[in-house]
């Protein structure tokens, strides 16, 4: 059965290493250049850094056993050791505390995207292809139109995995026999700025969850296990701080300047590190970085006698865990219907 699936980060990825080979023929196709989706790295000049999800807090019992499994495989190593938290309440910041958690941590081994070139070796991937419509032939299958040209290859079930704003533009643009939901999703921005340090801060945290900040989570990024020793020693160091979603939407693409300002002052001022300690600085604009705070996850969208899935993490919540279980409901939905 040929199955062809759209988008290659984690979801993608990982429906495409459940399937079984002796049953399903995997074809992925993804816009980028390369697989990882919003688990993606950057080699910036100044070296490598995580630029989109940072790490693998884990919830659920079923989760842990997978993730406790591929830290055998040696493909995610259990991270960071210490986090703490600090608030801000009417402009007061509460020192940095830190923060006990029950739930494991993890990230991927070498780069946030490794895994996902990983679980996508049994498929055929194809990068660079933007999906903009989708139609079914009845008795033949999907067809596909990649880069504004119509495909001859047809497929015998569709999966379309990208950020929900972008998998309803592919549905609204295409005939699609599909109950959408009565409710839909708004989604929010994320600024995401590495910062290169020409020192080591002192503090023993590797991450940093900042409650009512501008910046919301901050990680450093250049002590992950297993990354390339490249550019940074031990009198330097790469940062990775992300906006609070609400900032990021207000400053909108257009505003790296000031993203970069608001990112660097903050974590200066955390640290107690003059402006000059930052001798580097790299920005992404996730323009659907997550759901905005506070919706319903829409569950997984299917026509299963036509052969067509919608799924992803926001079927689940918005986070990598949600991804594995948007994986885990799609597969299953896949081979048995319901
Ligand atoms: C800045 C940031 C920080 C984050 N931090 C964390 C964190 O620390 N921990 C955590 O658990 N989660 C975090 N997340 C969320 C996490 O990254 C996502 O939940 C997870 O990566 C989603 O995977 P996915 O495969 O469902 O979607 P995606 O990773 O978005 O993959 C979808 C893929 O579809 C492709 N695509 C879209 N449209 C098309 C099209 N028309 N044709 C072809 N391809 C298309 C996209 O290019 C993309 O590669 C973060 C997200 C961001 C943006």
């Amino acid at each position: 059965m040929k199955i062809a699936i759209v988008g290659a980060g984690i979801t993608g990825c990982l429906l495409a290493d459940f399937l079984d080979t002796d049953n399903f023929e995997v074809s992925i196709f993804e816009k980028s250049r390369g697989c990882g989706g919003r688990a993606s790295t950057k080699q910036t000049d100044f070296g490598q850094c995580d630029i989109g999800a940072t790490v693998v807090p884990v919830k659920t019992v079923e989760f842990a056993q997978f993730m406790r499994q591929l830290c055998h495989q040696n493909i995610v190593s259990q991270w960071p050791q210490t986090i703490a938290i600090t608030h801000q309440n009417n402009g007061v910041k509460t020192p940095l505390e830190i923060f006990e958690s029950d739930r494991e941590y993890y990230v991927f081994n070498q780069k946030m995207n490794a895994a996902c070139r990983h679980w996508a070796k049994k498929a055929q991937l194809h990068t660079n292809s933007l999906i903009d419509q989708v139609r079914y032939h009845q008795d033949k299958g999907w067809q596909l139109k990649i880069n504004g040209v119509w495909q001859a290859e047809r497929f015998d079930k569709l999966v379309i995995t990208a950020p929900w704003p972008q998998s309803q533009t592919i549905i609204e643009q295409s005939e699609v026999s599909l109950a959408l939901p009565t409710f839909s999703q708004t989604w929010s921005s994320c600024w995401s700025i590495a910062v290169k340090l020409d020192r080591v801060v002192t503090s023993a945290v590797d991450l940093v969850y900042l409650k009512g900040h501008s910046i919301q989570t901050l990680v450093r990024d250049s002590s992950k296990p297993q990354r390339p020793e490249v550019t940074t020693t031990q009198q330097n160091e790469i940062w990775v701080a992300q906006l609070a979603n609400e900032l990021s939407d207000d400053l909108g693409s257009q505003c790296m300047n000031e993203a970069i300002s608001i990112a660097t002052k903050e974590l200066c001022e955390l640290f107690g590190l003059s402006n000059q300690s930052v001798t580097d600085t790299y920005a992404h604009y996730w323009r659907y970085a997550r759901p905005s705070a506070g919706q319903k996850p829409l569950g997984i969208l299917s026509n299963h006698e036509n052969g067509i899935y919608l799924g992803g993490d926001w079927s689940f919540g918005s986070s990598i865990e949600s991804a594995y279980e948007g994986a885990r409901a799609l597969v299953q939905l896949i081979k048995t219907g319901v």
